[in-house]
């Protein structure tokens, strides 16, 4: 008997009009959708309330745990309305951006901008990008509410399209009115994750955390990185943050495309030695959106990120409003299952053992170490919050690590974890623990993710459902039937 290869990198898939087709939540779900994420910049609340209840529905179909994500559009300074439709603009022309309320629509010489604090953040020579910087313009003065601009790159400008600061800085709230709204629908909907955008400093995620404590919300907080001004302060927005996304839509428009590669790899290198989880997003797959088939530059791109040691991709527009959304899984499932094959294990796991500080990281090592050295066929992690999983799927290794929780939201949250698989499982009140590992052992035999003969290494806690309390580890063999033997030699 062989055993399927199971991906160990994870799947974000965003929800929009083109998911919403009959059928199609299930057939994301079958090609390998671990995350879905609902991206709150469009739709009204009720479709978010409706596309939450039916990934359930399609989930608990499948038999699968989905995790959910809500995603806050965060400050996003917008233009405003066009009288006319779109305009078109020309290097050298004049273009004002007129920054008070109730700005009448615009034309080919000025606009709207509701944000109006910009005259104040801007001086004469700033460039600001419109529309993920398809158009650029110059500032050439200030004057009252007006921002006065000549065109650097021209191009079509239509109704409410982005802007941004090259070099970052302007001095927007983090959370807006709206985002704050989102957050109490978020904590409603139940999401497992929240993904607070534009996030400058460890302050704006300590507000979204308070926030959604008070909307009674449990949600893990996703710090997306996308501003100028969040990699001078990384490491402390990481140490807020759960999870942190390398958002390179935005973020390749404020510091240049050029920075991109070099700070991806950073943003993931510094998020898992922090001990977080690390989405990487934003065209992908763009190509999808409308072909069958990737690029093989696209290709490449996912695979890069698997090897920079990304925990899962994301699908933005591919899957939202794309024609194949299914098929877009279905590649990066395919992706990412080669590039996996390429990815290095690190060999050496001495450079992190100054870093320990708790008692389960260090059954986290120990268990990566005997991994390493034996030849184990799994990890398994009998956990209550999935705290345990997380330390150990951070350091790299080949072997999958099963996280067994009886609770349904750690189990949805490993879902963005490499290399974790959670599994369902309920340690029984008064059982030993010897019996609870038995037990746990038969399960993944009697689910096929062990055969007789495997080496496993099991991690615990000695009090049954305590939080943050693993401090045992053993190395077992499989016998006859999933029953357990203790390994003799090694
Ligand atoms: P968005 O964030 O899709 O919400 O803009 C991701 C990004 O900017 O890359
Ligand atoms: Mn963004």
């Amino acid at each position: 008997m062989t055993m399927e290869k199971v991906r160990r990198t994870k799947i974000v898939a965003t929800l929009g009009p083109a998911t919403d087709a009959p059928g199609m939540l299930g057939r994301l779900i079958a090609a390998g959708v671990d995350v879905v994420r609902l991206n709150l910049s469009h739709g009204e609340p009720d479709d978010h309330r409706a596309r939450a209840i039916a990934v359930r529905e399609a989930a608990q179909a499948a038999g699968r745990e989905v995790g959910v994500l809500a995603d806050l559009q965060g400050p996003k300074i917008r233009i405003e309305t066009f009288a006319d439709g779109p305009v078109q603009l020309a290097e050298g022309d004049s273009f004002v951006l007129d920054c008070r309320a109730g700005v009448p629509p615009g034309d080919a010489t000025r606009v709207g901008v509701s944000y109006y604090g910009l005259p104040s953040d801007v001086r004469a020579g700033d460039v600001l990008l419109l529309d993920d910087g398809l158009v650029a313009l110059t500032v050439h003065e200030v004057v009252g509410s007006e921002v006065r601009c000549e065109v650097l790159v021209g191009g079509k400008l239509s109704n409410r399209k982005g802007l941004n600061r090259q070099g970052g800085g302007l001095s927007v709230d983090a959370l807006s009115d709206k985002d704050k709204a989102d957050i109490r629908l978020a904590a409603e909907i139940g999401a497992d994750f929240l993904a607070v955008s534009f996030v400058r400093s460890a302050d704006d995620m300590h507000l979204a955390r308070h926030l959604l404590k008070l909307a009674g919300g449990r949600a893990a907080l996703v710090a997306k990185i996308e501003r100028a001004d969040a990699i001078p302060v990384l490491g402390e927005i990481i140490d807020a943050s759960d999870v942190v996304m390398v958002a390179r839509g935005d973020l390749g428009v404020e510091i240049g495309d050029a920075e991109l590669p070099g700070l991806q790899k950073k943003i993931i290198r510094e998020a898992v030695q922090r001990n977080r989880a690390v989405i990487t997003a934003t065209q992908m797959l763009q190509s999808m959106v409308r072909a069958p088939i990737p690029t093989r530059a696209e290709v490449l791109d996912v695979a890069n990120a698997v090897i920079d040691g990304t925990d899962a991709v994301m699908l933005s527009e591919e899957t939202a409003a794309g024609a194949h959304p299914d098929k877009a899984v279905a590649a990066m499932q395919r992706i990412c299952l080669g590039a996996e094959r390429q990815f290095e294990p690190k060999e050496d796991l001495a450079n992190v053992i100054h870093q320990l500080s708790r008692t389960d990281q260090a059954i986290a090592l120990a268990a990566m170490v005997l991994a390493g050295q034996l030849g184990v066929r799994a990890i398994v992690a009998l956990t209550e919050s999935g705290a345990t999983a997380q330390w150990l799927s951070r350091y790299r290794s080949a072997v999958p690590i099963y996280g067994m929780s009886p609770s349904a939201s750690a189990r949805r949250r490993m879902q963005l974890l490499r290399d974790v698989q959670p599994v369902e499982f309920s340690h029984g009140e008064k059982q030993s623990m010897a019996a609870s590992t038995r037990a746990a052992v038969r399960l993944l035999f009697e689910q096929g993710k062990l055969l007789q003969g495997d080496s496993v290494v099991i991690t615990y806690g000695d009090r049954v459902g305590h939080v943050g309390g693993t401090n045992t580890l053993k190395l077992l063999a499989v016998g006859p039937d999933g029953t357990v033997e203790s390994r003799r030699e090694l």
